[in-house]
């Protein structure tokens, strides 16, 4: 954005060759870089393309005149902060009144003086430079703040939204769906015998193992749903707009996915292979606050593990599966 030749280009507008001519020798001798433009027409376009670091703009033009192009420089988001110097004739108050209006930075008669010139000039682009670097932090405060954010509601292992995010998101979309009567489901997933995994082929190879569920999951669930790590090998599934029925369906397939997926050395395991126990809770079939919901998607889970682990469990009642 900024940077030693991008700090003194200047676009010179006016329809007197001679004049332009005459600037652009002045800026010249003292190393600024000159862009010529011969009406409003083409120093409108040029602004918007070039992005000069000052426009110095006679009035006096056909068809566009100096003070319509001022005011569509100081009018557009992208370009009102480019410097407008005006070249007015000489004491001419009312240019100056209307120059102003336009939105102008500064005057200069002519003929011209050229310490006066350069002299405004160097004002004006060192206002503007100040601008500049003042943006370009701003911008990069921008980024800054919106990586924190990022940092602050993601996982740093699997990459999936932290407990701390899911907490804030399924209270916003239970209170969404509670205006307009829609449904949300949970669910709960816990991985089986992960600590025998753990145990078995070194803490490295379970983080492997949790980044490679997490996966899965964020893969096999919607853009809109939400897939989080909940704690320790624990996660959970948000599903907006789904009820009991639907949640179990994709519960359903996502534990007969990992079950079928070929985990590495998962041979070791007590049955043969990486599962995971599901518990689903429904809003407002079971729950229409976020404590009970994740209380009863809990207690499901507790007791899909109870039941032998690998499974699904959608109802209290024992028996009652998918
Ligand atoms: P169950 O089938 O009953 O769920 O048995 P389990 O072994 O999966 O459950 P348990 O709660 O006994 O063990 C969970 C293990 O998960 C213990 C803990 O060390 C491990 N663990 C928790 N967080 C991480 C992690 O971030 N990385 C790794 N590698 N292990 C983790
Ligand atoms: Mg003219
Ligand atoms: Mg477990």
């Amino acid at each position: 954005m900024q940077g030693s030749n991008s700090s003194g280009r200047i676009l010179v507008v006016d329809d007197v060759p001679a004049n332009v001519q005459l600037l652009t020798t002045y800026l010249k001798t003292v190393g600024y870089q000159v862009i010529p433009a011969r009406d409003g027409e083409e120093a409108l376009a040029l602004v918007r393309e070039a992005k000069p670091d000052l426009v110095l703009l006679d009035v006096m033009m056909p068809k566009l005149n100096g003070f319509e192009v001022c005011k569509r420089i100081k009018s557009d988001e992208a370009t009102q902060y480019i410097p407008v110097i005006m070249v007015t004739a000489l004491n001419d108050i009312e240019d100056k009144i209307k120059g102003q209006e336009a939105g102008a930075d500064d005057f200069i008669s002519k003929p011209f003086n050229k310490l006066e010139l350069l002299t405004r000039v160097k004002s004006l682009l060192r206002i503007k430079s100040l601008h500049d670097q003042l943006a370009e932090k701003i911008a990069e405060l921008e980024i800054a703040k919106e990586r924190l954010r990022q940092l602050a509601i993601t996982d740093g292992l699997t990459g999936l939204y932290n407990h701390r995010y899911l907490k804030e998101f399924l209270k916003r979309e239970l209170e969404r769906a509670r205006r307009h009567r829609l449904n949300v489901s949970i669910v709960m997933i816990d991985i089986d015998h992960f600590k025998h995994y753990n145990d078995t082929h070194g803490h490295q190879a379970g983080d492997e193992l949790l980044k490679m569920i997490a996966r899965l999951f964020k893969d096999n669930i919607r853009k809109i749903d939400l897939a989080a790590r909940y704690g320790g090998e624990e996660f959970c599934l948000v599903l907006l707009e789904t009820n009991r029925q639907s949640a179990a369906i994709v519960a359903e397939k996502i534990r007969n996915l990992i079950d079928a997926y070929p985990f590495p050395n998962e041979e070791t395991q007590p049955k043969g292979k990486v599962t995971v126990s599901m518990g689903v809770a429904s809003f407002p079939e079971d729950a229409t606050d976020y404590e009970n919901l994740v209380h009863i998607a809990d207690q499901r889970l507790y007791l899909a593990k109870e039941r032998g682990r690998n499974q699904v469990v959608v109802e209290d009642f024992v028996g009652e599966n998918v």
